[in-house]
């Protein structure tokens, strides 16, 4: 549906129609034009061949140094989706299952299907913000389980995970030596303090990207920390899949770190302005969600509301968002992205509500 739903925005687009496009994480915001010189300069020096399946030493390093990890800890991956295939099918090829509580980014699933993997999903609730029901989430998990997938700030509801949760999910699968794969591609870039898997004991993956920090979606550039044994693993699939991420992008990411609390505090403000913007005006409307807590997204609830239908709708009001059941079965809720400017969002969301509360 999330497809369908931006395959008929082009269209309308490509009829001449605007659409506010607040259906997908892309953000408006340019990269940094540091960033983009950065790419042009390795490119003049010639940084346009083959190269480690495992990434630049000099990104590896800095990556590890940022993390307080061996760089033979890091592999460089084509985005941080990249990472995500990666560990899963590493994880799940020989079979097992996978624990993932809802709302999920919707890769999670695809991918276990994908891979002919079973999915055993968690289900959480607005109504308890979001926190993980611990008897549904050890009921998930079997003989079978091989990874539970944490995503840390989530996508959709922009909540960052209550610690307790954190430390309870480690510790169970610690018990019950399960790895742990945690996306934190929202981390430093939240509006509070997010702990990462990396705070923890235990053979567990952090996976995160360039993507959302430096605003640096297309240019395809994430990284995977793990124990050597994965990473080596990465590193093969890397050889016989894409060979490596072209080495003029990683000089841009190296660039892009050395700025790194610059930009991430720049793209922190904007966000923050924003996800106040869209509660003053969603509460206003008397609709249910928890306020951001990290970029990009809303996730709205509202009673009775058939949130496929809603969002072909609107798009008759010029406004494209994804519905709620893009993040596993939550009908009545849908996402908002916040990445458009200001001036459009306010009318955006001002469409949105009034077309909810009609
Ligand atoms: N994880 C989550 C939770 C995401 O929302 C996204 C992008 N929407 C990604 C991973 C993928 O990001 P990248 O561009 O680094 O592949």
């Amino acid at each position: 549906m999330l497809y369908e739903i931006n395959e008929k925005a082009i269209k309308l687009e490509n009829q001449g129609k605007k659409i506010i496009k607040l259906n997908l994480g892309d953000p408006d915001l340019e990269t940094p034009r540091e960033i983009i010189e950065a790419a042009y300069e390795a490119m003049k020096k010639g940084k346009t061949k083959y190269s480690s399946a495992y990434g630049e030493k000099n990104l590896r390093e800095k990556i590890a140094e940022y993390h307080g990890v061996s760089a033979d800890n890091v592999v460089i991956t084509p985005g941080s989706k990249w990472g995500v295939f990666a560990t899963m099918y590493l994880l799940l090829k020989n079979g097992g299952n996978v624990v993932i509580p809802t709302p999920y980014w919707t890769a999670y699933e695809l991918t276990a299907k994908t891979l002919g993997a079973e999915t055993r999903l968690v289900r959480t609730e607005l109504a308890s913000k979001w926190k993980i029901d611990f008897e549904a989430f050890e009921r998930a998990i079997n003989g079978q389980t091989r990874m539970i997938i944490l995503n840390n700030p989530n996508n959709p509801t922009s909540k960052v995970m209550d610690t307790e949760d954190m430390d309870r999910v480690v510790q169970i699968a610690n018990e019950k030596k399960i790895t742990v794969l945690s996306d934190e591609v929202y981390a430093d870039i939240s509006f509070v303090k997010t702990k990462s898997i990396l705070d923890y004991d235990g053979s567990h993956v952090m996976v995160r990207g360039f993507s959302k920090m430096f605003t640096m979606t297309g240019w395809r550039i994430g990284y995977v920390i793990a124990n050597r044994e994965l990473i080596d693993k990465i590193g093969k699939l890397n050889q016989i899949t894409i060979t490596n991420v072209p080495v003029f992008i990683q000089e841009a990411a190296l660039t892009a770190l050395g700025m790194h609390d610059k930009l991430t505090s720049e793209i922190k403000k904007v966000y923050q302005r924003r996800a106040k913007l869209a509660s003053k005006i969603l509460s206003k409307a008397k609709l249910e969600f928890t306020e951001p807590e990290a970029p990009f997204y809303v996730f709205p609830r509202r009673r009775g509301l058939d949130s496929e239908r809603f969002a072909l709708d609107l798009l008759d009001e010029s406004v494209a968002i994804a519905p709620g059941t893009s993040f596993g079965d939550y009908r009545e809720h849908f996402r908002i992205a916040l990445t458009v400017p200001d001036d459009e969002l306010n009318v955006a969301l001002n469409k949105i509500c009034e077309a909810a509360t009609k």
